[in-house]
């Protein structure tokens, strides 16, 4: 049975970060041993561990980088004003929250908001690969630059923000964080215009056409990408 995982009121007996009544299945084990997992340094400042949210199966699978302060405080990914306008922006794609699943790189915040270390993205890519498995998404949206890398190394995101690619027999399609348009505005319609492709772009996964990249989205170009910052409530921007 597939168990929505979205952000919500927790289970009273549930702590936060651990699997809970509405944790599928598939992931109760994964969630508690991520719940104590010591593997980077990143164990020694977290409040809780966030290690997803949504169903398993589910044809679409959202990654981001890392929790913020609200997201380690609650154990649960893209809760605050990210998390708002990443709801938002499914909606644009005709999807509601609690039939994606939400992950990030890594599973527990890193201090004052810093970027996810090499090392550390490295050390959680196990537990992310067996969520990706378990999942078995048809479509993948990397948030972000650390989750695009995975699939597009080298690149920038203000090239390829849009343009998805096969690969492991998914559509990989990267866009900006959500938080990058609460930082810069400009960077708002861009991130929309993207969303509003995924449609399309899961009746080609679903189809199985896409046997090779599918062809580029245009649009408009982007507006000179944001430096890395934090907003007012502790949210990672890129
Ligand atoms: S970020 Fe990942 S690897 Fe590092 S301690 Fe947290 S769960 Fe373990």
């Amino acid at each position: 049975m597939v168990v929505s995982g979205r952000a919500g009121p927790r289970d009273a007996s549930a702590a936060p970060g651990g699997p809970s009544r509405r944790t599928p299945p598939a992931f109760v084990e994964l969630y508690e041993e991520i719940a104590d997992c010591p593997r980077c340094e990143l164990a020694r400042t977290r409040s809780h561990t966030v290690p997803g949210a949504g169903p398993a199966p589910a044809e679409v699978m959202c990654i981001g980088e890392a929790p913020g302060q609200r997201e380690d405080e609650l154990g649960l990914p893209f809760v605050g004003a990210s998390g708002r306008f990443l709801d938002q922006l499914l909606a644009v794609a005709g999807l509601a929250r609690d039939t994606v699943y939400i992950a990030n790189v890594v599973k527990c915040r890193p201090p004052d908001n810093r970027d996810p270390a090499l090392e550390e993205i490295a050390a959680c890519a196990p537990f992310l690969d067996r969520q990706i498995a378990a999942v078995d998404p048809r479509v993948i949206v990397t948030l972000g630059r650390f989750s695009m890398a995975r699939w597009f190394p080298g690149e920038a995101i203000s090239r390829i923000h849009g343009r998805a690619k096969r690969a492991d027999g998914r559509l990989i399609v990267p866009m900006y964080h959500p938080a990058a348009a609460l930082r810069n505005g400009g960077l708002r319609p861009v991130i929309e215009a993207d969303f509003a492709q995924l449609p399309q772009l899961l009746e080609h996964a679903r189809a199985g056409a896409a046997t090779s990249a599918p062809a580029a989205i245009t649009h408009a170009a982007p507006p000179a990408a944001p430096t890395t910052s934090t907003t007012p409530a502790g949210e990672r921007l890129l």
